[in-house]
């Protein structure tokens, strides 16, 4: 891979294609009106009871919630109706997703960027932060050390906005990211779904990245309040167009990549206001394409260095309204997968799983190189902000035995052309369900047969035989299918799923 010179000045002058998001506004209509939704939350009286649970019993038949019922979930504060929202969201979890949880590791792969963002340690002024486009050859090396030493299934990988990291070099990266493969203990490892969170590209450039294998496209709008959004984002900037950013998922629809994950930076804005914003946005893209958000993310602004913005926001979200916003989501869209990140301490991931989680990342390191680099494996100035839980996935894994919850590391979904629409009716009606508790087991043995230390295999046994049996009880027509993979798998075979 060939690392570009360019005169970022030219680039950005040429990002922003306007009828691209002009042909998605008929009349102009803004999907997350404002005035509307603040005025809907201005209203502060609590709802009843029996309307909460009116709201609850169409969470449970795994329906998505309107933005009206959404605005009344979050006006609960009644001790009864709020612990009765946690015992739902937990139960829609577990309609959903079973006992299941999901793990991958962020892979920052350069922070050169062209926008400013008042939040990030990567913005352009902040003239300390080390800078750096990670070559070909030092992805493989990043690759095989998540792949290879640590187990890792699934990336995220993550740029900044830069002629430096424009499409070609995001899609050269996930094709070298594919590529490597490491001899294990009894089999081989391979990444094998690269899910990409980049800033908002063109249809045409989403094109190309369907055709390099991409998994999930993430774009988060970090506010969808805009008065907010630009006095964060300076208006000169890519970044400052609210509109582009706004539709970059229905461009990513229409390029054909039907996985797309939303988000917000929690702590830039009222919270009450962006799960607003985020459950008309999934609202919208089920109106114009049928399917929702695949996931939804919930990064909390978190310090940075050389970043002052980040300790001094008025909208930091407290411990307990980070739990709300997580329920409310929960229940508002039942089916969609739900990630929380290292930026969040063990105990609150552990209470966050509790409440409709279904994905996280373990053995995070997010300085760029920094897998591989060991010397400036957490330097701050290299990172975009600083972590709170860097345990390794064996310990999150071992954690996650003891407390009954299977670790998966099932990709098949989209391998099997099981995206989009099609796997989100299959989450609706629970035959996904289903596949994923095969696949979670056959993936579970794979890496604890490759990778795991002698105290999480011993915790795991617990699991996969709970598992196994309730496999041969519920689905005893698939358990001999089911069986022959798990005997192969133990052999030494890798990478059997239905
Ligand atoms: N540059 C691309 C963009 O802005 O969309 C993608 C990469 S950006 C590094 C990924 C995400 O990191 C952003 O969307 C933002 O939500 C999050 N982020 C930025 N600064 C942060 C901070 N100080 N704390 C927590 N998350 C942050
Ligand atoms: Fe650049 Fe993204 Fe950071 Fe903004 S959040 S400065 S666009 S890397």
């Amino acid at each position: 891979m060939l690392i570009k010179t360019f005169k970022p000045n030219d680039w950005v002058g040429q990002r922003i294609k306007p009828e691209q998001i002009h042909k998605y506004m008929p009349m102009a209509r803004d999907f997350v009106p404002q005035a509307e939704i603040s005025a809907k939350l201005s209203d502060s009286k609590e709802p009843g009871l029996k309307e909460v649970k009116d709201i609850l019993a169409k969470s449970l038949a795994i329906q998505t919630l309107t933005v009206d019922e959404t605005a009344t979930l979050l006006k609960v504060k009644a001790s009864q109706a709020w612990e009765l929202m946690q015992e739902t969201a937990l139960k829609v979890k577990k309609k959903v997703y079973d006992n299941r949880i999901v793990t991958f590791a962020p892979l920052y792969l350069g922070n050169h960027c062209v926008n400013d963002c008042l939040y990030c340690g990567f913005r352009s002024s902040n003239g300390e932060a080390k800078r750096q486009v990670l070559t070909s050859d030092q992805i493989q090396s990043e690759t095989k050390v998540l792949a290879g030493t640590i187990g890792h299934k699934r990336l995220i990988t993550v740029y900044g906005e830069h002629p430096l990291n424009d499409i070609n070099y995001i899609c050269d990266s996930i094709r070298t990211i594919y590529q490597v493969k490491e001899k294990t203990k009894k089999g081989f490892a391979q990444i094998r779904r690269v899910n990409v969170n980049a800033a908002p590209l063109s249809i045409e450039e989403l094109r190309l990245l369907k055709a390099a294998g991409i998994g999930t496209y993430q774009v988060f709008q970090e506010t969808y309040h805009k008065t907010t959004y630009k006095q964060v984002h300076p208006p000169q900037t890519i970044k400052g167009n609210y509109f582009w950013r706004l539709y970059s998922m229905h461009r990513a629809f229409e390029a054909g990549i039907d996985d797309v994950g939303l988000g917000v930076l929690f702590g830039l804005y009222d919270w009450r206001f962006e799960v607003m914003g985020l459950v008309a946005h999934n609202r919208e893209l089920e109106t114009v394409f049928g399917v929702g958000a695949h996931t939804i993310s919930f990064p909390r602004l978190e310090p940075a260095e050389n970043v002052p913005f980040t300790s001094n926001s008025k909208y930091k979200v407290s411990d307990e309204d980070f739990k709300k916003i997580i329920t409310v989501i929960r229940l508002a869209v039942p089916h969609t997968g739900m990630i929380i990140t290292c930026r969040e301490t063990p105990q609150i991931k552990r209470d966050s799983i509790a409440l409709g989680i279904t994905q996280t990342d373990a053995s995070t390191k997010i300085g760029i190189g920094s897998y591989s680099d060991r010397e400036f494996g957490q330097d701050g100035l290299k990172q975009q902000f600083i972590l709170a839980d860097t345990r390794s996935l064996d310990e999150m894994i071992r954690e996650f035995a003891h407390i009954g919850v299977i670790t998966s590391f099932c990709t098949a979904g989209y391998r099997c052309g099981r995206t989009g629409g099609c796997i989100m009716d299959l989450l609706k009606t629970g035959a996904e369900g289903k596949f994923c508790k095969l696949n979670a087991v056959l993936t579970f043995r794979e890496w604890l047969d490759d990778f795991a230390s002698p105290e999480t295999k011993q915790a795991a046994e617990k699991v996969i035989e709970q598992e196994i049996s309730e496999i041969k009880k519920i689905l005893p027509k698939t358990f001999p299918q089911f069986n022959e993979y798990y005997q192969r798998i133990k052999n030494g075979e890798r990478d059997l799923y239905f």
